[in-house]
C-alpha cells in the first residue's frame, strides 16, 4: 500500500520510524495477499463446484429431453399404425377420413424423426450423438418401404387385397419401430453413462413406451384378418398371446403407485383408469375379435372400426408415459434453474467478498494502521521530550479518537509538567527579592566550571553596599529592600549580557565575567561603582538616597584552589576596599598560574 493520501502521515517521522512503518506496511501487504489468496482459493472451489453442478444439470436436462423426443417419435410411429391398418381394410375409399388421418399422423411422425436428426448435433449434449445417424437412416428406409406398401395395398380394389400382403405390411410397420429400438437403447446407455441417477428414469420411460408399443401391436396382430374378413391363423393367435403376456408382465412392474422413480403420485394419473380402459375394456375388444376369428371371418367390425374402437383404449397408457416424462423434465429443469441460481449467488458472493475485503483493507489502513503508527510516533516523541502536533479530534469518534484524545491529554500534562519544572528550576536559582541568581545558583555554576574541560579565564567581582546596616536602621528594613532591588537594577544595567550577576548574600553581590582579563573586570567594577554612586536611589516619597559600595576583584588564573579560592581572593580584595575607605575597587593582576578558572558555558545577565 502506498502512503499516498494518508491522513496521518507525519512529516517529522525519523528515518528509523519510517523504516518501521514501511516494515509494518509490508507485513500488512503480505497479510492482505494471504487473505486474498485464501479467499480466492475458497471462492474458486465454490464457483467451480457450482459451475460443474450447473453443467451437469444442464446436460442431464438436454439428454433427457433428447431421449423424450426419441420416445415421442417411437410413439408417433406406433400411432401411425392405427390409420395405416385402417386404410388396409376393405371398404376404405381414397379421400376418406381415415386417409386424412393417416396423412396427418405420417406428418407428425416425420416431424418427430426430423427433430431427432436435429438433436444429433445439439451443442449442449455431453457429446454428439453421431451413433444415431445410421439408425435413423435405417428407420427412414424401412418407413419409406412400409408406407409405400401401405399406399400400394390401399390403392388396390378390395378383391385384390391379400391377407399375406397385408400381414407383411403390418409387420413392415412393426419393423420400423424395431429399427428405432437401437436408438432408444443407445439413449438409455447414454443417460446411464451421463449420470447413474438417470438410469432408473430411462428404464421406466422405456417400459412405459413399450407398454404403448405392445398395446398397439396387440391390435395389429389381429388387424390383417379383420381387414380382409378371414379367420385368425395360429400365428395371429400366438403373437397376440405373447404380446398380451408381455403387457401384463410390464404392467405388474410399473403399474403400481410409487413404482416410477421421482414421479409425484398425484401426477401419475389414474392407474386404475389404465387397468379399466386398457387392460379390461381394450383386452375385451381383442378377446371378442379373437373369439370370432377362431371360428370364421365374420367379424362384427371393419379394420377401420376396430382401430377407432381400440386406439382410444391406449390413450391412458400414452398419458402416463407423457406425464412421467413431463414431470421428469420439469424436475431436471428445476434442478438446472436451482444450479444456475446457486452459481449466480456464489459468483456474486465471491465478488462482494473481494470488494468488501478491498474496502476493509483500505479502511483498516486509514482507520487503524496509519493512526496506530502516528500514535506510536507521538508517544515516542513525547517520551523524548520533543513537541508533537495536537491530536485531539483527529482520530474520529471511535476507539482511535479516544486513543488520540488520550495521547493529547498526555501531551498537555507533559507540557504542564515541563513548565512547572522550568518554573521550579528558575525559582530554585533565583533570588526572590532582586530577581538575580542566588548564591546556590552561583555555587552550582562555579562548581561546574571547576570540572569543565574549557580553559577560558573568568574574573569574579564581589561587591558590598557600604554602611547598609545604617540605611536599614535609618529608613527601615523595607527601604533597605528597595535599595537592594535598585542596586541590583543598576548592576544589571552596567554589565554585559555575557556577565553573570548574583546576590551573594545580605547586601553583597557577585559578578562573574567570563573570558575577561582582570583589567576589564576592574574597569567593569569601576563602572558599576560610579553608576551606583552617581545615581541616587529615589524613594516613593521623593527622598533620595546616595548609596555606595566597595568592590573586590580577582582573576581566575590566580585562583590556584579553584572556585573557592577565587572567592577568597575577591573577598580579600573587598575587605581591602572596605578598610581603605569604602566606595572603591580593589584588585590586582595575579601572576600566571597553571590552574585556570574556566569560562562560563551559558552566560546569564
Ligand atoms: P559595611 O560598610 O562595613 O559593610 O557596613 P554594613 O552596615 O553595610 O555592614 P553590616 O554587615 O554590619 O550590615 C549588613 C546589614 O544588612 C545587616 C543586615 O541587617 C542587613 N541585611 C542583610 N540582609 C538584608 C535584607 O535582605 N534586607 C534588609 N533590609 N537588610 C538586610
Ligand atoms: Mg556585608
Ligand atoms: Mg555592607
Amino acid at each position: 500500500m502506498s502512503n499516498k493520501g494518508s491522513t496521518y502521515a507525519s512529516p517529522q517521522m525519523g528515518v528509523g520510524e519510517a523504516r518501521t512503518a514501511k516494515a509494518l506496511r509490508r507485513k500488512l501487504q503480505w497479510l492482505v495477499a494471504i487473505v486474498v489468496a485464501c479467499t480466492g482459493i475458497l471462492a474458486t472451489e465454490i464457483i467451480a463446484a457450482s459451475y460443474s453442478d450447473f453443467v451437469v444439470a444442464r446436460r442431464n436436462l438436454t439428454e433427457v429431453m433428447a431421449f423424450c423426443r426419441v420416445l415421442d417419435a417411437a410413439n408417433y410411429l406406433s400411432a401411425e399404425r392405427g390409420p395405416s391398418n385402417g386404410v388396409l381394410g376393405l371398404g376404405v375409399a381414397p379421400g376418406s377420413t381415415v386417409q386424412a388421418r393417416l396423412a396427418e399422423f405420417r406428418a407428425r411422425s416425420d416431424a418427430a424423426l426430423a427433430q431427432i436428426t436435429a438433436d444429433i448435433d445439439n451443442a449442449s449434449r455431453s457429446e454428439p450423438a453421431g451413433a444415431l445417424s445410421p439408425i435413423l437412416v435405417e428407420v427412414h428406409r424401412r418407413l419409406i418401404l412400409a408406407r409405400a406398401e401401405v399406399d400400394r395395398i390401399a390403392a388396390l380394389p378390395p378383391e385384390r387385397r391379400n391377407l399375406a400382403e397385408i400381414e407383411a405390411t403390418i409387420e413392415a410397420m412393426f419393423g420400423v419401430i424395431d429399427a428405432l429400438r437401437p436408438a432408444i437403447d443407445w439413449n438409455i446407455q447414454r443417460l446411464t453413462n451421463t449420470d447413474p441417477n438417470l438410469a432408473g428414469i430411462a428404464l421406466a420411460a422405456q417400459m412405459l413406451a413399450n407398454l404403448r408399443e405392445d398395446g398397439g401391436r396387440l391390435g395389429s396382430h389381429v388387424m390383417a384378418p379383420v381387414a380382409v374378413g378371414k379367420p385368425l391363423a395360429i400365428k395371429n393367435l400366438a403373437d397376440s398371446e405373447r404380446t398380451r403376456g408381455r403387457l401384463q408382465e410390464v404392467w405388474a412392474i410399473v403399474g403400481k403407485p410409487g413404482a416410477l422413480p421421482g414421479l409425484d403420485p398425484s401426477k401419475i394419473g389414474d392407474l386404475a383408469k389404465i387397468d379399466r380402459e386398457f387392460f379390461a375394456e381394450g383386452f375385451a375388444i381383442i378377446d371378442n375379435i379373437v373369439a370370432v376369428g377362431k371360428r370364421s371371418g365374420d367379424y362384427p367390425m371393419t379394420a377401420e372400426q376396430l382401430t377407432d374402437l381400440f386406439v382410444p383404449k391406449m390413450k391412458p397408457l400414452e398419458d402416463l408415459r407423457r406425464a412421467f416424462m413431463d414431470s421428469t423434465v420439469e424436475r431436471l429443469s428445476a434442478n438446472k434453474t436451482r444450479a444456475s441460481i446457486k452459481l449466480a449467488v456464489a459468483s456474486l458472493a465471491t465478488f462482494s467478498l473481494f470488494l468488501m475485503l478491498l474496502i476493509l483493507m483500505r479502511r483498516a489502513r486509514s482507520l487503524v494502521f496509519e493512526p496506530l503508527l502516528l500514535a506510536r510516533h507521538s508517544i515516542i516523541e513525547l517520551a523524548n521530550d520533543r513537541p508533537i502536533a495536537r491530536l485531539q479530534g483527529k482520530g474520529g469518534e471511535g476507539e482511535m479518537g479516544r486513543l488520540f484524545d488520550a495521547i493529547d491529554i498526555l501531551r498537555q500534562r507533559l507540557d504542564e509538567r515541563t513548565l512547572l519544572m522550568q518554573h521550579l528550576e528558575r525559582q530554585a536559582e533565583t533570588d526572590e527579592l532582586t530577581g538575580l541568581l542566588n548564591r546556590r545558583a552561583l555555587e552550582l555554576i562555579g562548581g561546574a566550571e571547576d570540572t569543565d574541560g574549557k580553559d577560558q579565564d573568568a574574573c569574579l567581582i564581589l561587591m558590598d553596599i557600604d554602611h547598609f546596616k545604617q540605611i536599614n536602621d535609618t529608613h527601615g528594613h523595607l527601604i533597605g529592600d528597595i535599595v537592594l532591588q535598585e542596586t541590583a537594577r543598576i548592576i544589571r544595567n552596567s554589565v554585559r549580557n555575557s556577565d553573570l550577576v548574583a546576590r551573594f548574600g545580605g547586601e553583597e553581590f557577585a559578578v562573574i565575567t567570563p573570558g575577561d582579563s582582570i583589567e576589564s573586570a576592574l574597569a567593569l567594577a569601576e563602572r558599576i561603582r560610579v553608576n551606583l554612586a552617581h545615581e541616587p536611589i529615589v524613594l516613593a516619597d521623593g527622598r533620595k538616597l546616595n548609596v555606595t559600595a566597595s568592590f573586590g576583584v580577582a582573576e581566575g588564573r590566580s585562583a590556584n584552589g579553584g572556585w573557592k579560592h577565587l572567592i577568597e581572593l575577591a573577598d580579600n580584595e573587598l575587605y581591602r576596599a572596605k578598610s581603605e575607605g569604602r566606595n572603591r575597587v580593589c584588585g590586582q593582576p595575579a601572576e600566571a598560574t597553571h590552574q585556570p578558572f574556566k569560562a562560563m558555558k551559558s552566560a546569564r545577565a
